[in-house]
């Protein structure tokens, strides 16, 4: 039998800019056959050696050649140490908040996702986990809340669907100083905008649904750390929950990235068209982007991203128009998620949000006239005119 040992040896790419490293993955090549697209590893068990001897790999729960090669890229991209995919963005984020112990306290952002907010207050609650959610954009606000059992902040930015930016360093400072650690939902902006490891940040989750994957076919989830002991305890959680990503998964999202950079650069593109648009269309009464130069948290975002991704959230004048633009579009699809090659629109308030309080939406602005569009990479002339036929 061949020794897989090398697949213990692979390069960081450290000379490497992002797009290359995101075409090459970490090992690329696989080494036994030179197969340039990293094979599907579809085994459940590895045979040792002999006494003693493996491979590194025994039993795909633990660890399997395809997921290891994704882990290992997310975790160059994103500037960490370990990487761990599951079997969705809900799985990662349930491994991160076990991180918790019974009488501990969380901070989060007030317009979080729905699941992590179902997360936090109907798992974790029922274990003495206590949480706030608060603006965390609002740094005056954070320091208020902060506890003396305060051992998480954990960051969405730019939140969802509200589009209010946290200042990463800042809020991880803060958290280091009380003992705590920082996480970042990367999902919306992705390692090529935003690195929050760089930032000071301590863990990076993301759902790879979304932009990681990019192309709405997989759903996924996965964390990126540079400590250890945070590294160890993800090991755990993914061994003892037994939701690693599964080998084809593992290869459709490694498929994904390879074109991540040049997906960004799109989704960015036509967001900034498709917002401006919006921006000027008489039934469109307010418009939420992280790119508009008047966003209260601009002076943040153009200091700790490279770009504004591809989402945008919107108010309309009447129910009747959410009716219309989401029964009239044609081309862009009505359906809930993001980041992925299509467009799609979203009504918040009964897809994404649907746990969250009726009146923490309405303080928070999701309204029954507020949608959300995630912009995909077509023609933005195409995106506009769609858009522009279902509201007219
Ligand atoms: C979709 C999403 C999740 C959950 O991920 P799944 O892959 O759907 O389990 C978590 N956070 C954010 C910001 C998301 O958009």
């Amino acid at each position: 039998m061949k020794n897989f040992s090398n697949y213990r040896d692979y390069s960081k790419k450290e000379n490497l800019k992002f797009d290359s490293k995101a075409v090459h993955g970490a090992l690329g090549c696989e080494p036994l056959t030179g197969a340039v697209s990293f094979p599907i590893y579809q085994s459940a068990t590895f045979r040792h050696v002999e006494l003693g001897v493996t491979t590194d790999f025994l039993y795909s729960r633990l660890s399997n050649p395809t997921r290891q090669e994704l882990e290992r890229t997310l975790a160059i991209l994103e500037e960490g140490e370990y990487g761990f995919c599951f079997s969705s963005g809900q799985a990662a984020n349930m491994a991160m908040f076990t991180w918790l112990n019974s009488g501990d306290h969380v901070l989060l952002m007030d317009d979080i996702y729905g699941g992590t907010f179902r997360i936090v207050t109907t798992i974790f609650a029922k274990y003495g986990i206590e949480y706030d959610f608060i603006d965390l954009s609002d740094i005056e606000a954070v320091k208020a809340a902060i506890k003396p059992n305060t051992k998480m902040i954990f960051i969405e930015t730019p939140s969802n669907p509200m589009m209010k930016v946290a200042d990463i360093a800042k809020l991880s400072e803060i958290a280091h100083e009380n003992g705590a650690i920082a996480v970042v939902d990367n999902t919306f902006l992705t390692p090529y905008f935003q690195k929050p490891l760089t930032l000071g940040a301590d863990v990076v989750v993301h759902s790879a649904t979304k932009y990681l994957g990019g192309h709405n076919d997989i759903i996924a989830g996965a964390v990126v750390v540079r400590d250890e002991k945070l590294a160890e305890h993800f090991s755990v959680q993914l061994k003892s929950h037994g939701n690693g990503l599964a080998p084809m998964d593992s290869w459709l999202m490694l498929r994904g990235i390879k074109t991540l950079h040049l997906r960004m650069q799109r989704h960015n593109e036509n967001a900034m068209k498709v917002a401006q648009w919006l921006r000027n269309h008489p039934k469109v009464t307010k418009v939420y982007y992280v790119g508009f130069s008047d966003h209260k948290d601009y002076e943040v975002t153009c200091r700790q991203t490279t770009g504004f991704g591809g989402m945008i959230s919107f108010a309309v004048d009447s129910m009747d128009t959410v009716k219309k633009l989401l029964r009239d579009v044609d081309m862009v699809l009505f359906a809930e998620s993001l980041g992925g090659t299509e467009t799609l629109i979203t009504y918040p308030t009964t897809q994404t949000h649907e746990d969250t309080p009726k009146d923490v939406k309405e303080r928070l602005g999701i309204t029954d006239t507020f949608l959300r569009l995630s912009v995909g990479i077509e023609d933005a002339d195409d995106i506009i005119n769609d858009l522009k036929q279902a509201m007219e």
